[in-house]
């Protein structure tokens, strides 16, 4: 846990009495509240996080994220839990297979439904951000395709029913999200030694442009009132974009100029791989199929970077 203000790490958030009642706990390095935040009502902490300010952020993923994970037991404590179980279930395992098979599907769904516990509220957000998503990504690749028409893997799956059409988009946007996630973390420890004292710093990061991300789902309200022309759509993504380099600037302490960089990189990762993983899913692993949609993509995303550069 931190302070809000100065980001210095902290024991507690506050003191609790008998009587319930509780005292927050004031930082000795800057002498302010360390975190607010926990006397503060949902809806105000909602409009602060809309507002970007940094108390909110830091509250919800480094202070509220610790206390919610710190509730279950350490990854290594489990992960170390059943290694002596299973050298018991090895012995069973060479005089009955069957039962240690079970067993062992036993602990798995054992983990899994940990897992679904621990991390059920990053879950939740998850999920209704991605069913937004869904929907939004379809609208705009099939607008896109009305008016220009040249991308294969979206013409072949606009060429499928409904459903199928909404799994092709459900998959294109579980992807994308994978990547995003795991490649800005991946990339805040190479290139910043990030989080290497922070507990949970995976989940600080995810947590964060879960968030900020949410900036991304205004643009539903675009379909709902006449206002879905090109430029106020364009406008709403670039918004979106900073809500999460000023989010991840806020948590991570890094520089604009860092956070800049380190989004291009990922922007850039995510041209490069999501429409070719997404193909694969799209034409049930038809390598040769794939690599000529894969093609098609790097040849656009080739021409929209090199284009302005010779335009200006
Ligand atoms: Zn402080």
């Amino acid at each position: 846990m931190i302070c809000i203000n100065c980001c210095r790490e902290t024991d507690c958030l506050y003191v609790e009495y008998s009587n319930n009642h509780i005292r927050l706990t004031d930082c000795t390095d800057c002498h302010d509240v360390v975190d607010q935040y926990v006397e503060i009502d949902n809806v105000l902490l909602f409009i602060d996080l809309l507002l970007l300010k940094p108390g909110a952020y830091r509250h919800l993923v480094y202070n509220s994220l610790e206390l919610e994970l710190s509730k279950f037991p350490d990854e290594a404590a489990f992960e170390s839990a059943p290694k002596h179980e299973g050298m018991a279930t090895s012995v069973q395992e060479s005089n009955n297979g069957k039962i240690g098979r079970v067993r062992r599907i036993g602990r798995w769904g054992r983990r899994l439904r940990n897992w679904f516990v621990k991390f059920d509220k990053l879950n939740r957000i998850w999920v209704i951000i991605t069913a937004f998503e869904v929907y939004l990504t379809w609208v705009s690749e099939e607008r896109k395709f009305q008016e220009n028409g040249s991308d294969a893997l979206v013409a072949s799956m606009l060429s499928q029913g409904a459903l199928g059409q909404y799994m092709c988009f459900a998959v294109y946007c579980a992807i994308d999200f994978m990547v995003l996630h795991n490649t800005t973390y991946c990339l805040l420890v190479a290139l910043f030694n990030w989080g290497s004292k922070i507990k949970y710093a995976k989940y600080v990061v995810s947590y964060t442009v879960l968030l900020s991300y949410g900036a991304k789902i205004y643009p539903i309200l675009m379909l709902i009132w006449p206002y879905d022309t090109l430029l106020t759509t364009g406008i709403l993504k670039i918004v979106a974009n900073l809500y999460v380099v000023e989010a991840l600037k806020i948590v991570t302490n890094q520089s604009y100029a860092a956070i800049i960089s380190l989004f291009s990189l990922v922007f850039l990762i995510r041209s490069l791989t999501v429409k070719p993983l997404v193909s694969l899913v799209v034409t049930k692993g038809d390598v040769m199929l794939s690599w000529q949609y894969a093609r098609a993509e790097y040849h656009q995303v080739w021409h929209k970077l090199i284009n302005p550069l010779f335009s200006s």
